[in-house]
C-alpha cells in the first residue's frame, strides 16, 4: 500500500562520546508496523554496553566541569537544537517509518514541536538561579547565615516508550542536561532509531563532553532494567505504561533512587449539557483517539455526556469518527496509521472484545479493516452505553477505541471522571466558564482543557496524579525534576 521511503536510521550506539556497535556484535530488526518489513538493524546493546555506558556517564559528571560549567551547557544545548533543526527531514521520516506515525502529526508534537521546544532549555543553565540565601535566624542561640543551593542529581537513566519518541527523547534530553545531569538514554525496541540517530547527531555535530549522553537500545527489556538497579544511577526519568513504571519503582527502591514516572492515562472529557459547541468539544475526544490511532497517552478516551442530550452527542462522535481517513501514515491526508506491533494490535483488539462481552453497544468498528493486507491497522471503534466500573471505562487501552459514558448532572461527571487509577488529562465545556471551572478544580488530574485550551507547551508543568505518574515534566517544576537542594549553614560575621 506504501511506496518505498529511503529511510537510513542510525544502527550504532552512543558509548562514552563513540559511536559503536553492541559489544556481542548483535543487531536486531527495526519493523515498518504500515509494511510490517524490516526497515533496517540496530546494534543490539548488552547489560555490558550498558554497564560501561554507566560508568562513562559517571565518569563525566565526576570528573568533567559539565555540571557546574553553565555557559558550556548553554553552548552545547544550543548546538544540539540547531543541529536538530537541521536534520528534521531524517527525523521526521524516522518517525514515520519506524513509529507508523502520521506526517501531518509530524509537523505538529510528534517532530516540529518538541525540536522547537528544545530550545526552551537552551538559555536555562545560565538564566536559572541556582542559589539563594534565607534571611539570618538564630540557631541554638546563635546567629546563622544559610544558603539553599541547587545542583544537579547525577546520572540519570532515561526510559522512553515508542508512541512519541522523538519528543520524549528531547523531552528528557533538554532539561536533564541543562540542569547539569549526564544521561544514558535507553529507547523503546521499536523505536530505536528516534534515539541513536539522535546519538549521532551529538557525537558528530555537538562539543557535548564524551560521556555525557550515552544511546543503549537493546531488543531486551532487562537491558534497561540494569539502570534502575545499578548504584551509579541517581534517577530514573520514564515514560511508560503504568505496569512497567511500578516496576521501575520498585527496583529503584533497592538503591533508594529518585524515581521520575511519566503513566498512563484514561482521560476524561466532560461535555456539560449546555456546551456552546458540542461538535468542538466532542472532536477532542473523537477525532482526539483516532489521531496516531490513540496511542497518546493523554487523550481524553473517556467521552462523559450528560444523559439529557446524549443521543445527540452520540451521534456527533460517531459522525466524526466516521469522517477520520486512516492508512498509510506517508499519505498526509491520515490522521490515523497502525498501531506500532502485532502484539499492541492484538492487545487493542483483546479490550474490544471485553467491551462487548461486558455489555458494552458497539458503535462503530471494532475490526481490524480488510482493505490492508499489511500492517497494524484497526478502525476507528466507538463503544456507547459504557459502565464506568466496565474494564474498557478503566484501562488504557493505547488504541483508536472512544467509550462515551453518561451523567445526570455535574456532580456526578466529577464523580466518574475521578473514577479511575489515573490521573493524567481530561476537558470540561460549558457555556458558563465559572461553572466549567469549578467542575475542572475537582477533577483530580495533572492537565486540563477548559473550554478549549491548550495547556500543551514546554514552560507548562505535565504530569500525572495517582497512578498517571509522580513528578512534572516541562517548566520550571519539570526543571527542577533534575535539582538536588543542598543548604548549607554559616555562622554569621
Ligand atoms: P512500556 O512500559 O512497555 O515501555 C516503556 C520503556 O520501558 C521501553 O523503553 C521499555 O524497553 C522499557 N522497559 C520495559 N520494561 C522495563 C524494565 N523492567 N525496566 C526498565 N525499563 C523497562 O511502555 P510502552 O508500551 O513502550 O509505551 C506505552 C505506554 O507509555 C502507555 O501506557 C502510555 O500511556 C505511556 N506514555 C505515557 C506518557 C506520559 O507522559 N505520561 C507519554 C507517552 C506514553
Amino acid at each position: 500500500m506504501t511506496e518505498a521511503h529511503d529511510v537510513a536510521g542510525e544502527t550504532r550506539l552512543l558509548i562514552d562520546g563513540k559511536l559503536v556497535e553492541a559489544s556481542s556484535g548483535d543487531t536486531f530488526a527495526n519493523i515498518d508496523p504500515t509494511t510490517e518489513e524490516v526497515l533496517g538493524d540496530t546494534a543490539d546493546g548488552t547489560g555490558q554496553d550498558m554497564s560501561s555506558a554507566i560508568g562513562a556517564a559517571r565518569r563525566a559528571f565526576d570528573e568533567t566541569t559539565w555540571s557546574t560549567d553553565h555557559e558550556l551547557r548553554r553552548r552545547c544545548l544550543k548546538q544540539l537544537h540547531a543541529a536538530c533543526a537541521a536534520h528534521i527531514e531524517e527525523l521526521r521520516a524516522v518517525t514515520v517509518a519506524e513509529v507508523g506515525s502520521p506526517i501531518a502529526l509530524t509537523y505538529a508534537n510528534q517532530v516540529d514541536l518538541p525540536i522547537d521546544d528544545l530550545g526552551y532549555w537552551v538559555d536555562k543553565p545560565v538564566s536559572y538561579q541556582y542559589e539563594h540565601w534565607l534571611p539570618e535566624r538564630d540557631v541554638f542561640g546563635q546567629p546563622q547565615r544559610r544558603l539553599v543551593r541547587r545542583e544537579a542529581v547525577g546520572v540519570v537513566g532515561a526510559i522512553t516508550p515508542w508512541n512519541f519518541p522523538l519528543n520524549l527523547n528531547l523531552a528528557k534530553l533538554g532539561p536533564a542536561l541543562a540542569a547539569g545531569n549526564t544521561v544514558v538514554l535507553k529507547p523503546a525496541p521499536d523505536t530505536p532509531w528516534s534515539a541513536t540517530v539522535l546519538g549521532r547527531i551529538i557525537a558528530e555535530e555537538t562539543d557535548i563532553p564524551a560521556g555525557v549522553v550515552n544511546v543503549v537500545a537493546s531488543s531486551d527489556h532487562m537491558v534497561g532494567e540494569v539502570l534502575t538497579t545499578d548504584p551509579r544511577v541517581d534517577m530514573i526519568t520514564f515514560t511508560g505504561s503504568t505496569a512497567t513504571g511500578r516496576r521501575i519503582m520498585a527496583k529503584g527502591a533497592e538503591t533508594v533512587k529518585k524515581v521520575f514516572l511519566e503513566l498512563g492515562g484514561k482521560s476524561a472529557n466532560i461535555v456539560l449539557d449546555d456546551a456552546p459547541d458540542p461538535g468542538g468539544a466532542i472532536a477532542v475526544s473523537a477525532i482526539g483517539v483516532c489521531t496516531h490511532a490513540g496511542q497518546g497517552c493523554a487523550i481524553t478516551t473517556r467521552l462523559l455526556v450528560p444523559r439529557s442530550r446524549y443521543d445527540e452527542f452520540l451521534g456527533l462522535a460517531d459522525a466524526m469518527m466516521a469522517s477520520v481517513t486512516y492508512g498509510d501514515p506517508w499519505d498526509a491526508g491520515n490522521l490515523q496509521g497502525p498501531l506500532i506491533s502485532a502484539k499492541q494490535r492484538d492487545r487493542v483488539m483483546g479490550y474490544i472484545e471485553k467491551g462487548k462481552a461486558e455489555g458494552a453497544r458497539l458503535v462503530r468498528g471494532g475490526s481490524r479493516p480488510a482493505q490492508f493486507d499489511k500492517g497494524f491497522f484497526v478502525e476507528p471503534t466507538l463503544f456507547a452505553d459504557v459502565d464506568s466500573k466496565a474494564t474498557i471505562a478503566q484501562e488504557e487501552i493505547f488504541g483508536p477505541v472512544l467509550v462515551v459514558i453518561p451523567f445526570e448532572d455535574d456532580d456526578d461527571a466529577v464523580r466518574i471522571a475521578n473514577d479511575s487509577i489515573y490521573g493524567l488529562s481530561g476537558a470540561v465545556t460549558s457555556a458558563s466558564e465559572e461553572r466549567a471551572m469549578a467542575v475542572a478544580r475537582r477533577v483530580r488530574t495533572g492537565t486540563l482543557m477548559v473550554n478549549g485550551g491548550f495547556w500543551n507547551s514546554p514552560d507548562v508543568p505535565f504530569g500525572g496524579y495517582r497512578q498517571s505518574g509522580v513528578g512534572r515534566e516541562n517548566g520550571v517544576e519539570g526543571f527542577e525534576e533534575y535539582l538536588e537542594t543542598k543548604a548549607i549553614a554559616l555562622p554569621a560575621r
